[in-house]
C-alpha cells in the first residue's frame, strides 16, 4: 500500500484513486488554500507534507486555489501562496494552475445532478426562522441543525420559486452513522444525524466549500487527502456528497494540530505570521523545511537535522503522529543557524542579497568574510545588516567608549599606541594577532582587546578584535587604531 502500513479506504468500491475515465491508480494529491488570508505555518506545512508523499510514492502534488467565496478571497493572498511554495521548492505538477472560481460549469453541472436526483434541495428559510430554530433547539438542550422545513416542498414548485425568490441548495445529510479509516487518526466514526442538511451552494453558480472540495478532489482525481485535522468535521459532510454522487472515497490523513510553544492552541502571534515574513526575516528555505516536517512527522532514527533527500525517502503518513505538534521558535532559529553556517558562498550572497545595503554587495569577497565570522552570532539573516554595519562604515562614538572599568585614560591611550606600533612592525596577520595577544597577557586582557575592539568596531559587543583584524586587515586596522587615539 502506498501510505505506508496503517489505514485503508473503507466501503469506497475499491476504487480509490481511479480518476472519472483514467483508470489511473498512480498517487495524486493536492495542497488547496484559500486565498483568504496570509499564508501561515499551519498552511505550508500541509502543503509540504503533501509534496514530501508524492514525492515519496512518485505521485502528483497539485495545486488547487480555492476561492469560491469572492468577498473574502484576494488576489494578494494567492500570490502569496505560490510565492511561499516558491521559496520553499514546493513546485507543483499541474502546469496550469486549478481555481475553483473558473470551475463553475463544473459545479453547477454537479448541483442540478444532485437537485435532479432528490440528494439537494432549494431552502427559502430566512435567517430570522433559522436563527429561531436555533435557539428553540438549544433551549431544549438539543444540539442545534436544520429541522428540513423545505425538504417537503415539491421539487419542481421548488425550482420555479427559486427563479424569483432568494434560495440556498441544502444537501440532504442522511441519518446513517458511519466511519471512515483515516491514516494518521485510525477509524473515525460519524452520525448523519447530528448533522442536519448542510447548505452546499448559495444558488446554482454560487457554490460552497464542502461541495467544491468533493467535486475537485474527484475531477482532478486525488486519491489521498492529505489535511489539517479541522478538517475533520468537514469530512464526514464530504463522504456524505460523494456517496450520493457515487463518487469513490480517497484515502484521507488529518495532520495533527499545531500547538504553540505553552502547548495550547497555536496563537494569533504565530497565525498571523506569514511564511514570507520568515523568508524577509532571512530564514533559509531549508531550515524552515526542516523545522516544519518535525511538526508532527518522525524521522526513521530519531533526529533534528534532516535533509530534503532524506525526508523524501523516509516520509510515510504512517510515521505522522496523532497527538498535537508543538512550535517551538527556538528549534527554528537553532536550525536556520545549523544551515546557515554549512551553506555555501553563492548561497549565502543570494538570500543576503535584498537584506543588506546594495554598497556592501560591491565587496562580495569582504562582505562573506564578515559574514563568516558574524554567522554564529545570529538567528537569522535578517539581523546580519544591524549586526555587521561597522565593517563597512564605523559608528561614531564617545572617547569614553574606549575606556575600561577604572584603568586612567593614559594607560588606555599607550596601549593603544603600543597596539598600533606592533600593526606597524608586523607585516601580516597572524604575527599582529599573536603579538598583541602577548601583550594583552602582560597588561590584562581587559585593559588592551577593550578599547582595540570599540577602536575597530565603534562599538561594545562584536566579534573577538583580533577577528575582526583578519577581515578588515592591517592598513585599515591601524587606520582606526590612529583615530581612537586621536579622541583620548
Ligand atoms: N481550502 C481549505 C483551507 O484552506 C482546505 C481544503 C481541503 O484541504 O480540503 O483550509
Amino acid at each position: 500500500m502506498v501510505h505506508g502500513s496503517k489505514g485503508s479506504p473503507s466501503n469506497n468500491s475499491g476504487r480509490a484513486g481511479v480518476g472519472p475515465s483514467s483508470g489511473r491508480t498512480a498517487v495524486r494529491v493536492r495542497f488547496a488554500p484559500s486565498p483568504t488570508g496570509i499564508l501561515h505555518i499551519g498552511n505550508i506545512r500541509t502543503a509540504l507534507f503533501n509534496w514530501l508523499f508524492a514525492k515519496h510514492v512518485g505521485g502528483e502534488f497539485l495545486l488547487r486555489i480555492e476561492d469560491t467565496d469572492k468577498a473574502r478571497s484576494e488576489k494578494r493572498h494567492e500570490k502569496e501562496i505560490l510565492e511561499g511554495l516558491k521559496w520553499l521548492g514546493l513546485e507543483w505538477d499541474n502546469k496550469k494552475l486549478i481555481r475553483q472560481s473558473e470551475r463553475g460549469d463544473i459545479y453547477k453541472g454537479y448541483l442540478e445532478r444532485l437537485l435532479k436526483d432528490g440528494h439537494a434541495y432549494y431552502c427559502f428559510c430566512s435567517a430570522e426562522e433559522l436563527e429561531a430554530e436555533r435557539q428553540a433547539q438549544l433551549s431544549q438542550g438539543l444540539p442545534p441543525k436544520y429541522g428540513g422545513k423545505c425538504r417537503r416542498i415539491d421539487p419542481e414548485a421548488a425550482v420555479k420559486k427559486a427563479k424569483s425568490e432568494p434560495a440556498v441548495i441544502r444537501f440532504k445529510i442522511p441519518t446513517t452513522q458511519g466511519h471512515f479509516q483515516d491514516i494518521v487518526r485510525g477509524k473515525v466514526a460519524y452520525n448523519g444525524d447530528l448533522l442536519g442538511d448542510i447548505i452546499i451552494a448559495k444558488g446554482l453558480d454560487k457554490p460552497l466549500y464542502n461541495f467544491a472540495v468533493v467535486v475537485d478532489d474527484r475531477e482532478m482525481e486525488i486519491t489521498h487527502v492529505i489535511r489539517g485535522e479541522d478538517h475533520l468535521s468537514n469530512t464526514q459532510k464530504q463522504i456524505f456528497i460523494q456517496d450520493a454522487l457515487g463518487f469513490p472515497r480517497p484515502h484521507y490523513a488529518h495532520l495533527p494540530l499545531i500547538l504553540g510553544p505553552d502547548r495550547k492552541k497555536l496563537s494569533k502571534r504565530y497565525l498571523d505570521k506569514s511564511l514570507l515574513d520568515y523568508k524577509k526575516e532571512g530564514y533559509l528555505p531549508e531550515a524552515m523545511i526542516n523545522f516544519l516536517v518535525l511538526l508532527g512527522w518522525h524521522p526513521v532514527e530519531d533526529r533534528e537535522i534532516i535533509s530534503v533527500d532524506d525526508v523524501i525517502k523516509e516520509f510515510t503518513l504512517d510515521r505522522v503522529q496523532k497527538g498535537g505538534a508543538v512550535f517551538n521558535p527556538e528549534k527554528l532559529d537553532w536550525l536556520n543557524s545549523f544551515y546557515m553556517k554549512g551553506a555555501s558562498d553563492e548561497k549565502i550572497l543570494e538570500l543576503i542579497e535584498p537584506l543588506v545595503p546594495a554598497l556592501w554587495l560591491k565587496k562580495k569577497d569582504f562582505l562573506l568574510k564578515v559574514f563568516s565570522i558574524e554567522k554564529s552570532r545570529i538567528k537569522n539573516l535578517s539581523e546580519f545588516s544591524s549586526i555587521a554595519g561597522f565593517f563597512f562604515e564605523l559608528p561614531e562614538y564617545p572617547a569614553n567608549e574606549l575606556l575600561w572599568k577604572n584603568t586612567p585614560k593614559d594607560k588606555i591611550k599607550s596601549n593603544l599606541k603600543k597596539i598600533l606600533e606592533t600593526l606597524k612592525n608586523q607585516k601580516n596577520i597572524p604575527g599582529a594577532q599573536e603579538s598583541i595577544t602577548r601583550f594583552a597577557d602582560k597588561e590584562g586582557r581587559g585593559e588592551v582587546f577593550w578599547p582595540l575592539r570599540v577602536a575597530l568596531s565603534g562599538r561594545d559587543a562584536s566579534p573577538s578584535p583580533l577577528e575582526i583584524m583578519d577581515v578588515i586587515g592591517i592598513k585599515e586596522a591601524m587606520s582606526l587604531v590612529r583615530k581612537a587615539i586621536k579622541k583620548l
